[in-house]
């Protein structure tokens, strides 16, 4: 028994704690050792909100089989236990997730490891700090209490929603670190319902638009680009995190994580290879970021703003 894994439990559905309880010791029939537990936190349901609480865990096990294998094996329980998925996000009886395979990085189709969520759910990350503090995140490379903190942190943030027309702003605060949801074929209703229910502060240009029912929106003046950056770091007092300047994709708003410059060796010129020693990737997009011209451009542009601002 030498792998070492982490498990993500989720129940919303019934009896929940029993719900819970059957899927470990079904875990242990299948000769996986449970060698550590968190406790059970409630949460509220994060994707789909007409749902009740679910009750989360995370779970150490030990086991010989491979992450195929216990793939398998978790499908299976979850079958056993008739989870009902006729909402994604929505109601579950019981849900397993492998959150991590020891150092393992597994990318394919039916198989990512570590789970790709991990980073934005303090429900998972909250008792995986409890049970393995110390545990390296293999693609972060950060401990799983450093993540609970930058999460934290990161939650605080303003969080912004951009209308079609703002395509490149999103693009800028993505660039400094903030969480924009952006997505030109977003109808209004979709950026009012987007709005109300998470809370992301809308960023439009159309002041009918802005002044809708439910929403929380701020209406931007300016025309032109550094005005409006302008505009918004100013009426939502607003600063920039040094260091979360390139700390998220441009083009889709995920995380992005280090990667070894030898990793990315053949898929880079040479010229960026010798010139530069840290690379970053984004994950869903599978492009690569170095700090070359546009990294220069947005620092600049970073530091005119931030000359403004003060
Ligand atoms: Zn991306």
């Amino acid at each position: 028994m030498n792998n070492r894994c982490f498990l993500g439990l989720g129940s919303n559905l019934g009896d929940k704690k029993e719900n819970l309880r059957k899927a470990k010791e079904l875990l242990i029939q299948k000769n996986i050792k449970i060698i550590n537990e968190s406790t059970i936190y409630e949460t509220k349901p994060m994707y789909y909100s007409e749902q009740d609480n679910f009750l989360n865990q995370v779970i150490e096990v030990k086991t010989d089989y491979q992450p195929d294998e216990l793939l398998e094996i978790i499908s299976e329980i979850e079958k056993k236990l008739k989870r009902v998925r006729k909402i994604k996000y929505g109601p579950r009886t019981i849900d397993i997730d492998i959150l991590f395979y020891g150092d393992k990085i597994i990318m394919r189709e039916n198989l990512i490891i570590p789970h790709h969520r991990i980073i934005e759910r303090e429900f998972v990350l909250e008792p995986l700090c409890e049970i393995a503090g110390d545990f390296i995140h293999p693609e972060h490379r950060k401990t799983m209490c450093e993540l609970k903190e930058e999460l934290i942190r990161e939650n605080r943030k303003t969080k912004f929603l951009c209308d079609a027309m703002l395509g490149d702003i999103a693009e800028w605060l993505r660039l400094t670190g903030f969480f924009v949801f952006y997505n030109p074929d977003a109808d209004d209703n979709e950026l009012v319902r987007l709005s109300s229910e998470k809370g992301y502060i809308l960023l439009t240009r159309d002041k009918e638009l802005s002044k809708r029912k439910n929403i929380n929106a701020l209406y931007i003046e300016s025309k032109e680009f550094k005005g409006t950056i302008r505009e918004i770091f100013k009426k939502l007092k607003l600063s920039i995190d040094e260091k979360d300047i390139f700390s998220r994709c441009p083009i889709c708003g995920e995380k992005l994580i280090d990667i070894d410059k030898d990793e990315v060796k053949l898929f880079i010129p040479i010229r960026i290879y010798e010139e530069h020693d840290k690379f970053k990737m984004c994950r869903k997009c599978e492009k690569i970021y170095w700090k070359g011209e546009k990294y220069k451009n947005l620092y600049n542009q970073y530091l005119e703003i931030k000359d403004i601002l003060e």
